[in-house]
């Protein structure tokens, strides 16, 4: 059993560790380093209710701040744990405090892609990971002002949906044929264009960004040119071009990481004593069959909850279905298990209702399903794809059918 247990970052998979470690008695030393100068707290809002400032910072909070010292958790915020000890079993922070420990969680997280063009260290170029990204954001959005935002992925779409509510002008570019080219199918992406489009949101697919053209007198960003020759005029530029794992501390330590911390299926690492869970983690899916590196609340919640479980002495495999959710708008997408390498997709029900799912099968086999509004749908879905259903392809195309009814 472990006496001292150390977790390097501070967000959702570091919480939930520390709630389910001392909720299920591990009565040992707890100490939680996290960069940010602010207790955890939950990302998701800041492309949605946070940046529409119809939610208040304190809401944000994962936990009240008082839940660290109740729970008797020894807090470092605003201190980054900068080299780990594996030999010594002890960790060094950036103001040179060096804390042991029997086990360690590395929770991390990820941090966004940069642009690389010409201009990207021009004034109102943003990116959006961090309260303080979203603050100066918001900040700078105003009625009338010209948004450019660079990748049509979930968080691109989710700020142009915001930024368009709050009365901006909105254009997004987006290199790939079609926006969430790597999550959805083209038919759920063709249903998310005409919606944007309908809101006045301005998506313009196959455009590469080029460079970023300032005013020289503000050192600003006044226009985002393209390699097709394109020039969008802009106030304010957010890029929205994916994250990177936040695997620095690892590879230092010379633990192997691929696309991430690689981990096996209870979430360790070769190193008996370090753990990775969340955004930073390259985790080994039995249900996969490979390592898979997730970006969600869901799989954050779900690899902390197994990281606690087996500090405390468990065999706990780390192996549930995803599930991703995306608000744009009045839509609430959630996307339940993965759709890569599907062979068909049946629609339920017509994109003209604003309410359908689409369902992705592999050989025979129910693997995936987006759903837009159709809570029901989804939530079969949840115990569909785990148990491997197979669906009757007409039963499932009718939308009359309950999902659950079609195997
Ligand atoms: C704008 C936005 C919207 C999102 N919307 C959704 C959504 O709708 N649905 C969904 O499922 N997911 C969404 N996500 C993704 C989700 O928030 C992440 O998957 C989740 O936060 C991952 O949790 P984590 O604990 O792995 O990492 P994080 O939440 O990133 O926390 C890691 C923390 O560790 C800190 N850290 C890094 N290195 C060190 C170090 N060396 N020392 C100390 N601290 C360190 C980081 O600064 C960070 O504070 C969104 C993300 C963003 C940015």
């Amino acid at each position: 059993m472990y006496e001292r247990i150390v977790i390097a970052g501070g967000g959702q998979a570091a919480v939930q560790a520390v709630d389910t470690l001392r909720r299920r008695g591990f009565a040992g030393a707890l100490t939680l380093v996290g960069d940010e100068p602010w207790p955890p707290y939950q990302r998701p809002p800041l492309s949605k209710k946070y940046l529409a400032g119809s939610l208040e910072r304190e809401r944000l909070l994962i936990r009240p701040a008082a839940f660290f010292a109740e729970h008797a958790v020894t807090t470092h915020f605003g201190r980054r744990v900068t080299e780990i000890a594996r030999r010594e079993r002890r960790v060094r922070l950036d103001d040179g405090l060096v804390l042991p420990y029997d086990a360690l969680l590395l929770a991390t997280g990820s941090r966004p892609r940069q642009l690389l063009a010409p201009g990207r260290e021009l004034g109102g170029v943003h990116y959006l990971r961090t309260l303080v990204d979203a603050d100066r954001i918001r900040a700078e959005c105003a009625a009338g002002g010209r948004l450019v935002i660079i990748g049509g992925g979930y968080i691109g779409l989710e700020v142009a949906a915001t930024a368009r509510e709050r009365g901006m002008e909105v254009t997004v570019l987006e290199m790939a044929p079609r926006v969430m080219s790597r999550v959805t199918s083209p038919e759920v992406s063709a249903f998310y264009e005409a919606e944007h489009a309908r809101h006045g949101v301005r998506i313009r697919c196959n455009e590469t960004l080029r460079a970023l053209q300032g005013d020289a007198r503000t050192g600003r960003v006044r226009a985002v040119l393209t390699e097709s020759g394109g020039e969008y005029p802009a106030d304010l530029v957010i890029a929205g071009v994916g994250v990177a794992p936040a695997d620095e501390l690892a590879r230092a330590a010379a633990l192997e990481c691929e696309n991430g911390v690689v981990t096996d299926a209870y979430c360790r690492t070769a190193d008996e004593a370090i753990y990775a869970a969340g955004d930073c983690a390259s985790h080994l899916s039995r249900q996969y069959g490979r390592h898979l590196r997730l970006e969600s609340v869901d799989n954050a919640f779900e690899q902390g909850t197994t990281v606690a479980l087996n500090l405390l002495g468990g065999e706990t495999v780390h192996d549930k279905v995803p599930w991703f959710w995306s608000d744009q708008f009045d839509l609430k997408l959630i996307i339940i298990g993965l759709s890569s390498g599907y062979d068909t997709a049946v629609l339920r029900g017509s994109p003209a209702t604003r309410s359908f799912s689409v369902c992705y099968l592999r050989g025979g086999e129910l693997v995936a399903l987006d759903s837009i509004n159709t809570p029901k749908d989804q939530m079969a879905a949840r115990k569909l794809i785990p148990v491997h259903a197979r669906p009757n392809l007409d039963r499932l195309a009718d939308p009359a059918v309950a999902l659950r009814d079609s195997v």
